[in-house]
């Protein structure tokens, strides 16, 4: 029996099938034709395990800040119309199926900053979710007020300051040409060193509410923008007993996520 398995990103769909696989800028592709055109091309497929940044209970989509989707119940579209088993969840819960697999514990906490920020929690094994599958939505709590708003709507998200698109979008509010973490944080421009500051100042802020909410004995670390600038796992470690509650620092093992693709990898275990 084959299945395709996806990540589909603000920046990348990545996809593997019958042992090849491939990423494609997920800006310029339609989800669900993607996955249609594959069903087509390829009768064998019996089975679609989608890993997706934004917010899915049940096989539907709730909201998708990062990626543009019309068909919300995506589950019951495919399910419908071909024979095949249908799977999909959020990339940050299934980043945490894989680490959970990798690291053999059973109270882990996810941080990733990508184009956005996902966090996720398994709490004695089980993944925490809420009513609506939204459980630790950390990228979206109040932060500080941006001149611009989040893809869910709001203009006071925590990743309107840490994550890839607000990063991009404050260079653009400056007028600065877009600039690398590195670059923003050696800058000698006023404005730069600022949108850095907040940077680093929204990554401990998030990181030590999701410690103080969720009492971890592992933090993983992951995403394009924090794997591309690894020193920062260095000041998080300086600095975070300052942010979050002492006590849920002791014991407490941070590292860096050591699986490449690892929401990819997740959909494999949905
Ligand atoms: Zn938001």
């Amino acid at each position: 029996m084959a299945s395709l398995y996806i990540d589909i990103g603000g920046t990348w769909l990545r996809w593997e099938c019958c042992k090849q696989k491939d990423k494609i800028r997920s800006k310029k592709r339609d989800l669900v034709k993607f996955i249609e055109n594959f069903l087509q091309k390829n009768g064998s497929i019996k089975k679609v395990a989608v890993s997706f940044a934004g917010q899915v209970n049940k096989g539907e989509i709730l909201a998708s800040p990062n990626i543009s989707i019309k068909t919300k119940n995506i589950k019951k579209y495919f399910t419908n119309k071909y024979n095949i088993v249908f799977k999909i969840d959020n990339d940050l819960n299934c980043a945490l199926l894989a680490q959970k697999d990798r690291l053999k514990s059973d109270n882990i906490a996810l941080f990733f900053v990508g184009t956005g920020v996902g966090c996720s929690v398994l709490e004695d094994n089980h993944i925490v979710r809420g009513k609506n599958n939204l459980a630790c939505e950390v990228g979206h709590i109040p932060f500080k007020k941006a001149p611009f708003r989040c893809g869910c709507g709001k203009d006071n998200c925590l990743e309107l300051f840490c994550g890839g698109e607000g990063l991009r979008k404050w260079c653009e509010y400056y007028g600065l040409k877009e600039m690398t973490i590195l670059e923003l944080k050696n800058s000698k421009i006023k404005e730069a060193k600022k949108i850095y500051k907040n940077f680093q100042k929204a990554i401990l802020y998030g990181i030590s509410t999701l410690i103080t909410l969720a009492n971890p004995k592992i933090l993983v670390l992951g995403g394009g923008v924090l794997e591309s600038n690894p020193y920062i796992l260095d000041i998080i470690e300086k600095k975070i007993c300052r942010y979050a509650l002492k006590e849920s620092c002791k014991g407490l093992k941070i590292v860096m996520s050591e699986i490449e693709n690892p929401s990819l990898e997740g959909a494999k275990l949905l």
